[in-house]
């Protein structure tokens, strides 16, 4: 039987890899639904490859056009803030949640709800939206995965290991295109310089925040609201060659790693198979690089984003969203080229200072309808501060 699959951002790097692994092995798919926001070119394009059941386009502007555009295809046309619950009968075998920033939190919502596995690289919204999440995951017995590569090794690492166990968890990052740059000159940085990085191909958004380290600010909420491990273990280390992705030391004296390269598909292609997955087309680790891999600690004075690390952990449950969506506006602002490179981290701490942080960041978030509130809340305040 073909395994019925949606891709959540079919249109984004994480969506299009997902299509590439599954391109090879069609004859056991099903893909029931693929979205994008407003991308129709590619999500038409995509329809056709795969006879996609249903496409969903987030802008209704281009809902006509893409209706045109398919109407000698079976595929069903949707457009707007519909849930993909009134689109989908029956069950899915798997979702990706591939989405970027906080819009993909609603979706993933509607996808655990219909899935039997999601595979989650939307990492907004297991930032923002995880305490919610987690109710309707228990709800549905649905099986997460994660894709993003630090916690797809941690999964991996982990399997059946208990907190007890775990001395350290360390997350690695690559340092991004300024690892080496000095902090003056990263004052001055253009947005095409700052999405140029040395090892991943990624979308705009996450290749800014894997600049600045923000990424790995989000990477340990993330592992955290996941795996349930202790805060005070996470630790970030740079490690420029990113063949290694997470370490864990444990207190019976022995360290592990998962080495593999640069390529999401290996994560993805091991959310859709499991152990029984032999990626193909993928570059191999040459194992003469072992001798070449270094380490080294970030250094907090040009990546003070690190900082906001026990600051999201310990000042309160939304405070990870009032990061997230402070830091999804200032990244669009830095790509605007209406704010510096550095300005971002600097007005994500300023807002720490708001009179009116404590009060947003302290609640316990009970709806989704909250979260939503408490992030336009901090965009707001953000936008205010950068007019
Ligand atoms: P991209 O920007 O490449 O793709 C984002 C996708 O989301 C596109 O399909 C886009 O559609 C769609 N989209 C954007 N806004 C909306 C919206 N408002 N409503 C509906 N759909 C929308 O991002 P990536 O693929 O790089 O990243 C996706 C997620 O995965 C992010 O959360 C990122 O942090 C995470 N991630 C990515 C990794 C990577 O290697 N790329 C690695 C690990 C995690 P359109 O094309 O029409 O704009």
């Amino acid at each position: 039987m073909k395994r019925k699959i949606a891709i959540l951002g079919s249109t984004g790097s994480i969506g299009k890899f997902t299509l590439d692994v599954i391109r090879k092995d069609k004859k056991n798919f099903e893909v029931v639904l693929l979205s994008a926001n407003n991308n129709y070119k590619k999500l038409i394009q995509q329809a056709k490859e795969f006879n996609a059941k249903n496409v969903l386009i987030n802008n209704k502007l281009f809902y006509k056009k893409v209706k045109n555009l398919l109407k000698k295809n079976k595929t069903k046309v949707y457009s707007g803030n519909i849930s993909i619950n009134k689109i989908i009968s029956g069950k899915l075998d798997y979702t990706m949640s591939a989405i970027v920033g906080i819009a993909g939190l609603q979706p993933t919502v509607d996808a655990v709800k219909i899935s039997k596995t999601v595979a989650i690289a939307n990492k907004e919204t297991i930032i923002c939206g995880w305490d919610i999440l987690s109710k309707y995951i228990k709800r549905h017995k649905t099986k997460i995965l994660p894709v993003d590569s630090e916690h797809f090794s941690i999964m991996e690492l982990t399997k059946d290991i208990s907190d007890d166990e775990i001395e350290e968890i360390i997350i690695t990052a690559s340092g991004g295109p300024f690892l080496n740059m000095p902090k003056n000159k990263m004052s001055k940085v253009s947005p095409t310089q700052a999405v140029n990085h040395p090892n991943w191909k990624m979308g705009k958004k996450i290749s800014i925040d894997s600049a600045n380290l923000m990424n790995k600010v989000f990477e340990v909420i993330e592992a955290y609201k996941i795996f349930k491990f202790s805060k005070d273990k996470y630790r970030i280390m740079i490690h420029p060659q990113s063949y290694v992705h997470s370490i864990i030391r444990f207190k019976n004296g022995l360290i592990k790693m998962i080495l593999y390269n640069t390529d999401m598909k290996i994560p993805i292609s091991n959310t859709l198979y499991g152990r029984k997955n032999y990626v193909s087309n993928v570059k191999k680790i040459d194992t003469k690089i072992l001798s070449k891999m270094n380490f080294q600690n970030v250094n907090t004075k040009r990546f003070p984003s690190i900082k906001l690390i026990s600051r999201c952990l310990n000042f309160g449950l939304l405070t990870p969203t009032i990061v997230n969506a402070s830091n999804e506006i200032l990244v669009n602002l830095f790509l605007a080229k209406k704010i510096g490179f550095l300005d971002i981290v600097k007005t994500i701490n300023k807002i720490f200072k708001d009179k009116d942080f404590k009060k947003y960041a302290k609640r316990n978030p009970a709806s989704l309808k909250e979260i939503k509130m408490t992030d336009n809340w901090a965009r707001l305040k953000t936008i205010s501060m950068c007019v």
